[in-house]
């Protein structure tokens, strides 16, 4: 396998630069380039030691530098691995980079460095994939749960769930092919349980991509009421700065206004959308427009009222709309004398929340709202792990032909057919730990990640 050189820090300035070579010849490229002020040549540098020196090209000086020597095995990727970290100037990073692309390394692909990890056997493909989410992580939580599965715990989860699997093929396998042998027979009731086992540990797994999902990329969340309820001034509360224009005059949010605002642990994408009412102005019946289609795509809506007023019909008519949706009933205005209370709501069954917007009231119980209504109140951040897409498609996959073979088993199908459908389902399992992934399935994976890592 080729020698590969990437800069592995980000391309801008910073106080250092690492450039990373990976290959049998790493080590012989970096004593090209490198001359330690020190009397141990590059080659006979012993492995996690570093040596401090100058990068030189051409007999020209590009830098001083730390030199860091990895050998294989005991490295990152399994292969030798020299670091070079040199000063963080773009210009000087790239002239190294080049230093080692001249003297015989290939520039490496994204992700080169632990697809390497991959194919030697550090690490798993979950684990692989977890190095990407703990780069990408914004939160505690996302990052935790990256941090568990680069530790391999997705991986261990999956593997025990397949030799549960494993060990039943193996078992109904020795049935199947000899039948006229002394075997105890398969039973299908111990059958049965283990398969709903394995369900329902595949349902969990799905379960925590729905919530990593809402933490990696945020709640799509619609602020809709009638004019002048306090839309913008509860964006701008939950903002924590004023985005939008406050004033007393309805209608004064025309266009659909976006931002993320974070609260506590969750991501809000908030659209503060026109107050939805009547109206013969153009211009703002094309932002009441927009305002129904935010609320008709959004995953939650926060629903505005003016406590301080009775409830009108366009409210009447906005809770009407909203009945069938995931929304919060946010009673603003709370500071006032309140003319409506929690109880108007009771036959909506919503959740209530009491804010005042003008003087940052409610801010924690709009959270602890959220968190419940989409059941991340009881998530436990030390054991759980947030899967990504393509995970999440094999174990679709996989719990859908475990739910086949229990269907099989109970209309008394043959114990072949259980055995295929459970065989696939195991090559779903190992597809996503990248135990029987194709080549193809292993590309697509390190296609994501960032040219270095
Ligand atoms: P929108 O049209 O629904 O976006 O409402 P705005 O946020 O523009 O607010 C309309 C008016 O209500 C402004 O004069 C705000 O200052 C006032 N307002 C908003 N929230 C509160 C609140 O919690 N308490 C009080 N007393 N006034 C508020």
């Amino acid at each position: 396998m080729s020698t590969i050189c990437a800069i592995s820090t980000p391309n801008a300035v910073g106080g250092i630069s690492v450039i990373r070579i990976s290959g049998e010849d790493a080590v012989n490229i970096a004593e090209k380039i490198f001359v330690p002020f020190s009397k141990t040549p590059v080659s006979q540098m012993n492995g996690h030691t570093c040596a401090y020196g100058k990068v030189v090209y051409n007999k020209k000086t590009i830098d001083d530098a730390v030199l860091t020597i990895f050998l294989a095995p005991k490295s990152y990727t399994g292969e030798n691995v020299a670091e070079i970290s040199c000063h963080g100037g773009i210009f000087v990073t790239k002239e190294v980079l080049r230093a080692c692309i001249e003297s015989g390394a290939e520039p490496a692909e994204p992700g080169e460095f632990t697809k390497r990890a991959f194919l030697n056997g550090k690490l798993s493909l979950t684990q692989a994939e977890a190095v990407m989410d703990v780069i990408s992580a914004e939160g505690r939580q996302a990052l935790n749960s990256a941090n568990l599965a680069h530790e391999g715990m997705l991986f261990k989860r999956i593997k025990n769930t397949t030799d549960n699997l494993v060990s039943i093929l193996a078992e109904l396998a020795a049935w199947v092919d000899y039948p006229e042998e002394d075997l105890p027979s398969v039973e299908n009731g111990a059958l049965t349980l283990s398969l709903n086992t394995a369900i329902s540990q595949l349902s969990q797994i799905l379960c925590d991509y729905d919530s990593g999902l809402i933490f990696r990329e945020g709640i799509d969340t619609a602020i809709v009421g009638r004019a002048n309820v306090g839309k913008s001034s509860l964006m701008n509360m939950l903002l924590g700065f004023d985005r939008s224009i406050v004033t007393d005059i309805a209608g004064t949010t025309r266009d659909v206004i976006e931002e993320s605002a974070r609260l506590g642990e969750i991501v809000l994408k908030l659209s503060d959308t026109a107050g939805i009412r009547q109206t013969d102005d153009k211009v703002e019946s094309l932002g009441v427009d927009l305002a129904m289609k935010k609320l008709a795509n959004s995953r939650l809506i926060m629903a505005v009222f003016d406590a301080s007023e009775e409830l009108t019909t366009e409210d009447i008519k906005l809770l009407d709309e909203i009945k069938d949706k995931q929304c919060i009933i946010v009673l603003n205005k709370t500071d006032l004398t309140s003319k409506i209370s929690s109880r108007d709501f009771a036959k909506y069954n919503k959740p209530v929340v009491m804010v005042s917007a003008k003087e940052q009231n409610g801010k924690k119980d709009l959270e602890n709202v959220i968190l419940s209504l989409f059941k991340l109140d009881n998530l436990n951040s030390d054991t759980t792990i947030f899967t990504n897409e393509r995970q999440k498609n094999c174990v679709e996959k996989a719990k859908n032909n475990l739910e086949l073979a229990l269907n099989a088993l109970e209309f008394g199908e043959t114990l072949d057919a259980v055995t295929v459908t459970i065989s696939k389902a195991c090559d779903f399992l190992l597809e996503l730990t990248g135990e029987k992934a194709t080549e193809a399935v292993v590309d697509q994976v390190f296609h994501n990640f960032c040219v270095g890592k």
